[in-house]
């Protein structure tokens, strides 16, 4: 069996992981396919992809989903949930093998993602699912050639995100020809107490650090969101090299043909400039600040800026 080359980006929610797979995936020889593991709704639901067209009529996901009936049974996002992810992390860096029914799951992730990479021809395909517990089974399944992302944003941002919400209603004045189908939806901005969403951002990120660093090794990288707004350019460069893939900056807005499933309703925007979202360091409330000193959020913060930091010198890119 031949590995499948997968990007695949792991991390909290609200860390610019749609960013930075839209930056990915302006690079001609890579693809990326959104949150995949949102796939097996989409199809269910028929919704559309970022190209416009329902998934089952689009010209990528059409011909696939009809080479891989299987699709339409087995859900491939393998379930999420915290002790699920946690459990899984564990698995992963024992190096256990998974069960029947996860590798029946993984084959068809597979399936699905070898043909993108067939129909396109790219190098990579790009799953920003961001789950934890995903990444662990796609590693454990040997199917895959990954190369996982760690993405880690101020969690003091993720909590100023969280508690800005967007109503839909913006979304579909802007695009009227979702109105339909952004009826169904989920309400994603849903406000979660600060304290839990402290405790989710360093459960998960404590997580990630400890299997990237003893079981992927290689294969892991931990990005700072802050880093890559504030210096794009620079840090695409050492990621490209990282990948394998020539160094060069293609303008971001090519990744808006791309066919992608769920997530960020950013992706059916063009990425016309990037720029570091702050607005927290102006405007997070003083409750959230001493909260965050309170819970320990430094310390993973600091172990996260240890394991970013064991990077070689950045190559001159001739830019
Ligand atoms: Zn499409």
């Amino acid at each position: 069996m031949e590995r499948t080359p997968l990007i695949y980006i792991v991390g909290t929610g609200r860390s610019g992981s749609t960013l930075l797979d839209l930056m990915l995936a302006a690079d001609p020889h890579v693809t990326g396919v959104g949150e995949f593991s949102n796939f097996t709704d989409w199809v269910k639901q028929d919704d559309p992809c970022t190209c416009g067209r329902p998934v089952g009529a689009c010209e990528l996901w059409g011909p696939i989903l009809a080479a891989v009936p299987e699709a339409a049974e087995v859900d491939v996002s393998f379930g999420v949930g915290l002790r699920r992810q946690l459990s899984r992390a564990l698995r992963c860096i024992l190096g256990a093998s998974l069960t029947a029914e996860e590798q029946a799951t993984a084959r068809v992730n597979h399936e699905l993602l070898r043909r993108v990479v067939g129909a396109t021809g790219s190098a990579y395909v790009v799953d920003s699912s961001k789950d934890l517990g995903r990444a662990c089974l796609l590693y454990l399944s040997g199917r895959f050639d990954m190369h996982i992302i760690h993405l880690v944003r101020d969690a003091r941002g993720v909590v100023f995100s969280r508690s800005k919400t967007k109503p839909r209603e913006q979304f579909v004045r802007e695009r009227p020809d979702f109105a339909e189908r952004a009826e169904r939806w989920p309400e994603r901005k849903r406000l979660r107490p600060t304290g839990y969403t402290y405790r989710r951002w360093m459960a998960f990120n404590a997580a990630i650090l400890a299997v990237g660093v003893t079981r992927w090794r290689r294969h892991y990288r931990l990005v700072r969101y802050e880093r890559l707004a504030a210096e794009p350019e620079r840090a695409m460069a050492e990621i490209r090299e990282w990948l394998g893939l020539a160094v060069h900056v293609a303008p971001a807005e090519a990744a808006i043909d791309a066919h992608n499933i769920g997530g960020n309703r950013m992706r059916f925007k063009p990425v016309t400039e990037v720029r570091v979202d702050d607005e927290w360091r102006r405007s997070l409330g003083k409750g959230p600040r001493a909260l965050y000193a309170l819970y320990g959020v430094p310390l993973v913060a600091a172990l996260c800026n240890v394991v970013a930091r064991r990077r070689p010198a950045p190559p001159t890119h001739g830019a």
